[in-house]
């Protein structure tokens, strides 16, 4: 039976979060984020080493929470049904996670690049075989572990995936899952081309054949197409955290305004993205419009997102514009909205005004439904037509 627990979001200053501190009747405990920075994660150690202190010298489990949730970092104590909702969102891995890890990576035109580049063109199908040598019995009775033989040019590629800055401390490749192959023949994600690289010539110091294993089954190969990919597009706007450089540091406490982190325009949390939310009613020759500015955190997002389509899938058919032009166009341009609204991290501690409740997801709600009497209604009309021409 799941229980409850009580917990606080621990954010690190430049706004990424760090984890959840939760407490149930017994005892306390930590989630990290497994796609947070190095610096966040040894944050959340020293936070959690002072909760274990509170919570020796007699506090109860639920207090140690309490008077934490009033330091600098710490947000507001929430509920969670049980342990595994906090645990799915310290899983959330967020754009800024992508970014900090194609931060690690040389610059685009760095000589390393060319040198990836010929590494990997140069490698053959006998280099992907790795052999693998010892393992038999010495004259001396004793047996050796066996261990992989890589070839030169193995290593070379390998040595060039360390040298652009693919193999990186930023991924915890211990705590996260390697990424696949992609099965589709696509490019790999960037970011996931640095965690694999990071995954495979890190994991091989702890269980030889890692590499071996990358090389016969492509994701060597996967990682270094799509790092040159990258190397090859031109930069993009530098990050947020880079302009913020570039600007004179002011002295005091006050982040600068380049490096403040977007803020949720109903609750002041963040991280935020820039999207509207609309809402459509149509009924005969009544129509209206309902639209709803960012930037919102995850939270309200959800929150609009869940009312405003539930809204428009109940109200925006029953005038002929809105059934087959305003109605659809509403709900896809919510849907594309809240795709971008989901990739975010759980907004950290709110520091104005209410935040919105995301509620029942969609198909909980029974008025979404009403939308299925338009469809049907729809699907008659053509079943009609197709039978009656046939
Ligand atoms: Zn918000």
């Amino acid at each position: 039976m799941p229980e409850p627990v009580q917990y606080i979001t621990l954010t690190v200053p430049d706004g990424e979060i760090i984890g959840y501190a939760w407490a149930d009747a017994t005892q306390i405990g930590l989630v990290d984020r497994p796609a947070s920075s190095s610096s966040a994660y040894k944050a959340g150690i020293a936070w959690f080493s002072r909760m274990q202190d509170a919570r020796q010298r007699g506090l109860t489990p639920a207090g140690v929470i309490a008077l934490f949730s009033h330091e600098p970092g710490a947000g507001p104590v929430t509920e969670a049904p049980d342990l595994e909702t906090i645990k799915e969102l310290a899983r959330v891995v967020t754009p800024a996670d992508d970014q900090r890890l194609l931060d690690q990576l040389v610059p685009r035109g760095h000589p390393a690049w060319r040198e990836l580049a010929e590494a990997f063109d140069a490698l053959t199908d006998a280099d992907r075989e790795v052999e693998w040598s010892g393992g038999r019995p010495q004259p001396d009775g004793s047996h050796h572990v066996p261990y992989p033989v890589y070839s030169k040019p193995l290593e070379r590629a390998v040595r060039a995936l360390t040298e652009v800055g693919a193999v990186t401390p930023e991924h915890r490749w211990m705590d996260n899952r390697l990424p696949d192959v992609p099965a589709d023949g696509g490019l790999m994600d960037p970011a996931d081309a640095v965690r694999a690289a990071t995954a495979v010539v890190r994991g091989e110091r702890f269980s030889e054949g890692r590499i071996a294993r990358a090389a016969k089954d492509g994701l060597l190969d996967a990682v270094a197409a799509s790092l040159r990919a990258w190397s090859a597009t031109p930069a993009a706007a530098p990050a947020p955290s880079t302009a913020s450089t570039a600007v004179p540091v002011t002295t005091g406490p006050a982040p600068s305004a380049a490096s403040a982190p977007t803020l949720c325009r109903y609750c002041g949390g963040s991280p935020a993205v820039d999207v509207a939310f609309r809402a459509h009613l149509g009924l005969l020759v009544f129509l209206r419009f309902r639209r709803m500015d960012g930037p919102v955190c995850r939270m309200c997002g959800l929150g609009l997102h869940r009312g405003f389509t539930t809204y428009t899938l109940c109200w925006g058919w029953w005038s002929p514009l809105s059934l087959v032009l305003f109605g659809p166009l509403t709900l896809v341009r919510n849907v594309l909205a809240a795709r971008k609204v989901e990739r975010l991290a759980d907004p950290g501690p709110g520091i104005a005004g209410r935040r919105f409740d995301p509620g029942l997801p969609l198909h909980r709600r029974p008025l979404a439904y009403v939308a299925l009497v338009p469809v049907a209604w729809v699907l008659c009309l053509i079943a009609a037509v197709v039978c009656g021409g046939g």
